[in-house]
């Protein structure tokens, strides 16, 4: 299937069109952020919505958590579909592809085949995933979630930042904000053939061996957690060394732990991410320190054993230190080996359109992993420039490269069959 050179040009000028939507704070720097059910959210689905229109799906909706749908049928009403897709929130100040290009190179190949007027034996769903990151809630994942079943009705009672519940922004945007209505989104795995993902690479290692795409082999398992640790605040100056309760110098050792816990295993990260001292002063001793942890390993097992790991040290050191230590794991993801089937029509395809067959795992988390818990996937990474830096303004790809991720797509449509 031939695809015109011009498609690489389109997804850029598509992405462009998407992050012109920024939110206020953020857009008057030039800068990219886009959390859930805001504003500029929201006219991302708008712009994503249009997109699918004029790309000329057959169905194009917006779900009850926000996911833009297209649909565009196979050449019979009960075929089964191949549902694709990704996300189109950021974390703040991100970049324009991380979610993004895995909904507009779909879109581009439903274009290519809508102006051929052609049709395959099966559909082919592209979803424009709501919210991924989990910025603005504590609910990541939460539009895969939906799809999957394992939306937690806890989250629609969740307050953001400035006090407004999930349900509240979800009625705002014009979303029932009910769980009756998201849970009617949950998909039946009968009715699919799989699902697959293409994403930027989110690092460095496709850069590094000048290869355009990566075939993902399994993304790493992950924990989220948001800790406290509960000291006394006192007076900077007269409290003697041997008599604090320093919460703060608790959690800066606990970071420090992790860190040394997680080099002890091939593939294990953990980051300190945020951590601050809430209402804290330049001479008052730190009474009060929360602080999150990101930990991922490549196999369950081995994330298993670095979390409760970290844990145990964690409170191990809070008792030295007398303080109190407050755990409170916010999310935890299965690593998800790609299906064998999916992921060799994805090598055949890179084989097809040229490019060398290289396979890697993803340290990031993607919607795949959560579609994983009902279907088969599998997912296609592209190189980002920069050293493959993301999550980051930095974040870059050439359209090019979105031009041979496009091809070998068609190339994964031929695999079906
Ligand atoms: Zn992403």
């Amino acid at each position: 299937m031939a695809v015109l050179q011009e498609v690489g040009q389109d997804i850029m000028q598509w992405s462009e069109r998407l992050a012109q939507h920024s939110e206020p704070g953020w857009v008057e720097k030039g800068q990219l952020t886009v959390t859930y059910l805001t504003p500029a959210h929201l006219a991302v689905a708008a712009e994503l919505k249009a997109l699918m229109q004029e790309a000329g799906f057959d169905e194009v909706s917006v779900d009850a958590v926000g996911n833009v749908v297209g649909v565009y049928h196979g050449d019979t009403t009960d075929a089964a579909s191949l549902l694709t897709g990704s996300h189109y929130d950021t974390v703040r100040n991100g970049g324009k592809y991380d979610g993004r290009l895995g909904i507009l190179i779909p879109i581009a190949v439903v274009k290519s085949l809508s102006s051929q007027k052609r049709r395959l034996p099966y559909g082919i769903e592209v979803v424009g995933f709501s919210e991924e990151e989990g910025q603005r809630f504590r609910a990541t994942f939460l539009a895969a979630g939906a799809l999957t079943g394992s939306f937690d009705p806890e989250w629609l009672s969740q307050r953001d930042v400035d006090g407004i519940s999930m349900a509240e922004a979800m009625k705002t945007a014009g979303l029932p904000g009910t769980l009756a209505a998201i849970q009617t989104i949950k998909r039946d795995p009968q009715k699919y053939l799989g699902f697959v993902e293409v994403h930027i690479e989110q690092g460095p290692v496709l850069c590094g061996k000048e290869l355009p795409l990566g075939v993902v082999t399994s993304i790493n398992a992950g924990v989220r957690a948001t800790c406290k640790t509960i000291g006394l605040a006192g007076h900077a100056g007269t409290t003697p060394m041997s008599m604090r309760q320093d919460a703060m110098l608790a959690a800066a050792e606990i970071s420090l732990m992790a860190e040394q816990r997680a080099r002890l295993d091939e593939g294990s990260v953990a980051t300190v991410g945020q951590i601050q001292v809430p209402g804290g002063s330049i001479n008052v001793i730190p009474g009060e320190c929360v602080f999150t942890l990101d930990m991922r390993a490549p196999t369950d097992p081995q994330r298993d054993a670095l979390v409760s790991n970290i844990v145990k040290e964690a409170h191990a050191i809070a008792n030295r230190r007398q303080v109190q230590f407050e755990y409170t794991e916010v999310m935890r993801a299965s690593a998800a080996p790609s299906d064998p089937g999916w992921q060799l029509r994805w090598e055949r395809a890179v084989a097809k359109i040229g490019q060398p067959v290289f396979k890697l795992n993803s340290g990031a988390g993607h919607d795949a992993m959560k579609m994983h818990t009902i279907m088969p996937q599998a997912m296609l990474f592209v190189r980002g420039g920069n050293r493959g830096i993301s999550h980051n303004p930095l974040e870059i790809i050439t359209a090019q490269d979105a031009t041979l991720a496009t091809q070998a797509f068609e190339a994964l449509l031929d695999e079906i069959n």
